[in-house]
């Protein structure tokens, strides 16, 4: 018998700390679990779920406009925003409390209580000393704010989910997934809103017609971007926050968001002290079976820094618990992850993008198609909708499919499949398609763009 308190001691409650403590209690293993926040981590929180919340609710202005199309007449809507976050937040709670079930059947003790490590099996949990023959942490990150004179005054997600009223004028900081992701929940609720990026495209490291169409397609919703541009101070005035920009021109707002990408939360913990090789970012250094430089301590999630997405964390929870308390061996497969991203137009991704495939194949071959959704026929909307596949023209693979428009992110989970079984483009054109959608396009796509065009596109 073990002479620890644990077999397994989880730091952090989030995504990956929950499943792999419900796992690893599964697999026989006795498992407490310490979180000092909330149950669920980032995702349930302040992330994925009320983000996909607000995400809808921004939409509904825009569809009783479009009802008039069909024949419906509604009077102008009104936002109650207080409404909006009290709702969420019970939702949130709900889901605080199924967290906290899943917790208890599986047979996890938990410790709401800050957690940090005294040795390689001791912990401080609140004031008591526990011992766990293995420690896995969980911590997840939060997000980075800037060090420009005035950014106390700014806000970052944690706060955008609790805010007490709507601003008028929203300045979005970023151009990654958050950044435009609340450009779209800002503009959508109706607020005036700008985003300003460092660069000359967003979401860097995406298809660049993903980026170039879903740029376009924000522009069209009346978000305004300043490109190349950063902040050099944020004043907070009489009516609001004057932002001086590093052109020397000043712009007043109600609100600033940064979104400006997310720090592991590993400080203070005792990591360093126990010996945990961490990076630069704070992120912990784990091999592919999330074991750290200490032996017996193992880390996964966001604080690996690999991939910030909760499946990811669960997925690896689930190889962790197996691997060490059902005698496995196994990887997680990291390849052809996909990918939503919540803006409007949401981005549904998997597999490579143009870019990226150019430079792995010899040859690819890139088929991509631009239309209007059926519904906008009536509705007038000039909104478009954009799908990509690229081919491997060796092998006849499909290595990257991507989409901007309604519902992206539930088509993508299927292509998703797709690309996970290899599939090929034959196997893609042999797939009936089902009418109307515009999720048939991905298998009616017949015509490759000309190369030269394509090339131009990638260059
Ligand atoms: P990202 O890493 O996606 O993007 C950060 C953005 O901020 C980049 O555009 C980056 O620019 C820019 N940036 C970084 N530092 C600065 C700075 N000092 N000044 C100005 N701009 C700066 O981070 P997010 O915060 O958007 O999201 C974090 C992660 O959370 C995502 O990467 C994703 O994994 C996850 N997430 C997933 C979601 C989903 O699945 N739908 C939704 C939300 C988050 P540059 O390109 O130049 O580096």
């Amino acid at each position: 018998m073990s002479s620890y308190d644990y077999d397994l001691f989880v730091i952090g409650a989030g995504s990956g700390g929950v499943r792999a403590s419900r796992m690893s209690a599964s697999h026989g293993a006795k498992v407490a679990v310490a979180e000092e926040r909330f149950l669920g981590g980032t995702c349930v929180n302040v992330g994925c779920i009320p983000k996909k919340l607000f995400s809808y609710g921004s939409h509904y202005p825009h569809y009783t406009h479009e009802a008039a199309a069909y024949g419906w007449d509604f009077a102008k809507p009104t936002l109650d925003w207080p409404r909006l976050i009290e709702n969420k937040n019970k939702e949130v709670e709900r889901l605080n409390g199924i967290y906290r079930n899943l917790l208890n059947n599986a047979g996890v003790r938990l410790y709401e209580a800050r957690a940090t490590l005294i040795d390689a099996h001791t912990l401080d949990v609140g004031g008591d000393r526990i011992t766990a023959d293995k420690i896995l942490i969980a911590t997840g990150g939060k997000p980075s704010r800037d060090d420009v004179p005035g950014t106390e005054h700014a806000i970052v997600s944690d706060d955008a989910f609790y805010l007490k009223e709507l601003p008028n004028r929203a300045l979005v900081v970023g151009g990654g997934y958050i950044a435009v992701e609340f450009a779209g929940i800002f503009n959508g609720y109706g607020a005036d809103t700008t985003l300003i990026y460092r660069r000359d495209m967003i979401l860097r490291g995406f298809d660049i017609d993903v980026r170039k169409h879903l740029a376009a397609e924000m522009e069209k919703k009346g978000i305004g971007f300043k490109w190349n541009t950063v902040i050099k101070r944020i004043d907070k005035v009489e009516g609001g926050l004057d932002v001086t920009f590093d052109d020397e021109t000043t712009q007043q707002y109600d609100q600033v968001l940064y979104a400006i990408g997310r720090i592991p939360n590993t400080s203070n913990m005792g990591l360093e002290e126990v010996g945990i090789e961490m990076t630069g970012s704070g992120a912990i250094v784990v091999d592919d079976y999330y074991q750290s430089s200490v032996d017996n301590i193992y880390a996964l999630g966001d604080i690996i820094d690999r991939y910030q997405l909760t499946p990811v964390a669960i997925g690896e929870a689930m190889k962790l618990a197996s691997n060490l308390f059902k005698g496995t061996n196994d990887k997680m497969d990291y390849a052809d992850i996909p990918t939503a991203v919540f803006s409007d137009p949401p981005i549904g991704t998997v597999g490579l993008t143009e870019e990226d495939a150019r430079a792995k194949y010899d040859d690819v071959e890139i088929y991509r198609s631009t239309f209007r959704a059926l519904k906008d026929t009536l509705t007038g909307s000039s909104e478009q909708t954009m799908m990509k596949l690229i081919v491997d023209k060796a092998s006849d693979r499909v290595v990257g499919c991507h989409m901007v428009g309604p519902d992206a992110g539930e088509i993508t989970q299927g292509m998703g499949i797709a690309l996970k079984c290899g599939a090929t483009k034959a196997q893609f054109d042999a797939t009936v398609g089902i009418h109307p959608t515009a999720a048939e396009e991905f298998v009616t796509m017949r015509e490759p763009v000309p190369e030269p065009e394509a090339a131009a596109v990638a260059g």
